[in-house]
């Protein structure tokens, strides 16, 4: 497995692969079970698979973790190497944004959900996602279903730029009491990390309520009463929004994401589920 620490040499590695069916799988690091499914799904259907494992600071607000977030390279370098990978992509943040002046958005679908609290963390990921794109010319990328918003908006911003990527999403991968897996669940303390599943619980029991007509303020009222069961959990956001705007709807009349995102001290989660009417 190649270790490439710097666009130089990952341009002479994307050069040297000419031809071949390329996989790239973005990723901030601290490797799990959800990311490894998204390398296996790489895996499958490329002749060669690159990781990148970058903690991308342009996608942190001034106030988030990105000191804090968790890092392993040791680790994670091991799990690629294990799981087929040919080369992992992981440059320095200073030199990668040396002097950096270009920023890519998208209008409007940045702005529900997440984007409520987090205003220029999709302007961060289109970004890097644009310059890894650019130095990797992937046939096809993986993305978890997990980050719903972000995947339909880099699905939306292919389209748009005519990147000519197939974006693949790959489902939530979950630990045995249904919590979606995270790197950022290791900042949960024992306490939260038990009151953590009701998250799934609740969207469970969204699922088994959906139907075609209802009132999406109907089923954000059975996931809420679900959440605020357990006193630990800080609801920021439950929403049902369409699949192509990110607009709310009122009424389930289309395909839909319902998404949610709660705090447990100072932890943020999301997750959600996608019902197709
Ligand atoms: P991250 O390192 O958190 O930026 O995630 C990198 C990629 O892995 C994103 O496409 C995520 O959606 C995906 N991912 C993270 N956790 C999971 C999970 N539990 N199941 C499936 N995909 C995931």
């Amino acid at each position: 497995m190649k270790v490439l620490r710097n666009v130089e040499d990952a341009l002479e590695f994307t050069n040297g692969n000419y031809q071949k069916t390329v996989g790239l799988v973005p990723t901030m690091g601290y490797l799990h079970a959800g990311h490894k499914s998204l390398i296996d799904e790489a895996r499958k259907n490329n002749d060669i698979v690159i990781v990148s494992i970058f903690v991308n600071p342009t996608q942190f607000g001034p106030n988030e973790d990105y000191d804090a977030y968790p890092r392993d390279e040791k680790r994670d370098f091991k799990l690629c190497e294990d799981a087929g990978v040919d080369a992992v992509f992981t440059p320095d943040a200073k030199e990668f944004y040396k002097n950096h002046k270009t920023y890519v958005t998208i209008e409007d679908l940045k702005d529900n959900l997440c984007g409520k609290t987090r205003p220029i963390h999709f302007r961060g990921v289109l970004t890097v996602l644009t310059k890894l794109f650019h130095i990797f010319r992937p046939t096809n990328a993986y993305f978890g279903r997990k980050d719903a918003q972000q995947y339909l908006i880099v699905k939306k911003a292919v389209e748009d730029l005519n990147f000519g990527i197939n974006i693949i999403p790959v489902p939530i991968k979950r630990e045995d009491d249904g919590l979606a897996i995270s790197s950022r669940n290791v900042y949960l303390s024992d306490e939260e990390r038990k009151a953590a599943p009701i998250l799934n619980k609740a969207l469970e029991k969204g699922k088994s309520s959906i139907k075609k007509g209802m009132k999406a303020e109907d089923l954000i009222k059975i996931i809420k009463d679900e959440i605020e069961t357990e006193k630990l959990a800080d609801i920021e956001y439950v929403q049902v929004v369409d699949t192509k705007e990110i607009k709310d709807v009122d009424v389930i009349d289309r395909d839909v994401l319902v998404a949610l995102a709660v705090r447990f001290g100072n932890t943020r989660l999301i997750d959600n589920f996608f019902y197709e009417v």
